[in-house]
């Protein structure tokens, strides 16, 4: 956010000037919001896909409620959830 608040002063000169700051601002509070609610990260999966039995893989990151898997055998979406109670109890 720190960085958008010195970026938008900078992009303010360049025409049509207002959309530029906006967007900056827009894109630093909308980071910093993703920044403030990230709380668990996804590191690494083991899963099976519901349809073809394939091992489902999942890119490391923000983990979601729920997190969507997509298959890369047969392309089904699936998602999986979490006990998000379970979760604030194995991080404590
Ligand atoms: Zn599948």
């Amino acid at each position: 956010m720190v960085i958008t608040l010195v970026l938008a002063p900078a992009v303010v000169v360049i025409p049509p000037h207002v959309p530029w700051a906006l967007g900056v601002l827009a894109t630093g509070f909308v980071l910093a919001r993703r920044r403030w609610t990230h709380r668990f990260t996804l590191e690494d999966l083991e899963a099976t896909c519901p349809r073809c039995g394939a091992r489902l893989e999942a890119v490391p990151g923000r983990l979601r409620m729920p997190q969507p898997v997509t298959c890369s055998a047969c392309g089904h979406d699936a998602s999986i959830e979490i006990d998000a109670e379970a979760l604030e109890a194995g991080a404590a």
